[in-house]
């Protein structure tokens, strides 16, 4: 596998070398089969010595955590290794819960073991970015309920034209892009979802998809793992998580969702002095994008077509309060 950067968008894609696909029997993140993953990074154990959450590199990496990103050129062309690190957080022993369905302490786990991963992996400088992203539904390589932590030698585009839009507001203004848009959304109120002391969820005034929603901490900061530092921030942000992708489950058979956070300041770039003012104009969040089925699969998303707008979007979500039964009772036993 390569890395190699399409010079028209400047985007980084991966190619792969051949088409292999992982196993889908046995599920290699169930309970007892711990050897297709037999390095643990990270993991939370019951009083009986059952594992209850897990950190390993992902079965089958994109990237390769050895070496240097060996940045060469071919003709008008620019390559690179795959140099990076690919995790996998299996969020429960459990198959067929997904996230919505967990406890709100075992949300904040997930959140504990993300906090503790991301800072230890922008501790290498040759990671410009660590980010999560976590797919539910159809089309997912892996069906067990994980989350995927990716340490990279470059900040991926969509990242470096948001954070290129928070430093241009931030210069006219003095203000950030993000405290702005959120003060706005609280005092409207039409496009939020949900809210407590410490975070906000809105639908985005151009959403792409219907029911997309954003989750922003309320009180600035740029970044995710120095952010929530404590079991009570991660505490706050599992309740919100949680009560979200309960209602999101209902309506939509599948969604990503991607967190943009500051790029690895520690890292070495080329240019220095390319993101000193990130404390001030960016702010970390959640994006999570629905994705509606069948989808067509011909079009191209170079402009969006939403069919939901978002006030109308987030009127629904606020009524799809989670109630008591969608706390399932725990099983065992779930490998499927
Ligand atoms: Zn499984
Ligand atoms: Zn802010
Ligand atoms: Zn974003």
């Amino acid at each position: 596998m390569e890395l190699r950067r399409d010079p028209v968008s400047l985007r980084w894609v991966i190619q792969a070398d051949a088409s292999a696909s992982l196993a889908r029997t046995p599920c290699p993140l169930c309970p007892g089969q711990e050897h297709l993953t037999p390095q643990t990074l990270y993991e939370r154990r019951s009083g009986s010595g059952q594992w209850l959450l897990r950190v390993t590199p992902h079965p089958r990496p994109r990237y390769r955590i050895e070496g240097l990103p060996e940045r060469r050129g071919e003709g008008l062309y620019d390559k690179m290794r795959n140099l990076g690190a690919h995790e996998i957080v299996t969020e429960s022993p459990e198959h067929d819960r997904s996230l919505g369905q967990l406890g709100e302490e075992q949300v904040a786990e997930v959140v504990r073991a993300i906090v503790i991963r991301m800072a230890d992996l922008k501790k290498d400088p040759r990671f410009r970015y660590v980010s999560v992203f976590r797919a539910h539904g159809s089309g997912v390589e892996l069906e067990h309920p994980h989350s995927q932590i990716t340490a990279l030698p470059f900040v991926p585009r969509p990242l470096v034209e948001e954070l290129r839009s928070a430093q241009r507001h931030f210069e006219r203004k003095e203000r950030c892009l993000f405290c702005d848009m959120i003060q706005q959304e609280m005092e409207q109120r039409v496009r939020t979802v949900d809210w407590n002391e410490a975070f906000v969820a809105f639908c985005p005034f151009a959403s792409r998809a219907p029911y997309e929603t954003w989750i922003f901490p309320v009180k600035h900061h740029c970044c995710f793992e120095e952010d929530l530092t404590d079991w009570n921030g991660q505490r706050r942000l599992a309740r919100m998580l949680k009560s979200l992708m309960a209602r999101i489950e209902k309506i939509a058979p599948s969604y990503r969702m991607v967190l943009h956070t500051a790029p690895n300041t520690q890292a070495k770039f080329e240019k220095p002095g390319h993101w000193t003012s990130l404390e001030h104009d960016f702010h970390w969040h959640l994006e999570i994008l629905p994705e509606a089925l069948p989808r067509p699969a011909s079009i191209l998303p170079e402009v969006y077509y939403n069919s939901v707008p978002p006030e109308a979007a987030a009127l629904r979500l606020r009524e799809l309060a989670v109630s008591e039964e969608d706390e399932a009772p725990p099983r065992s036993g779930s490998s499927a």
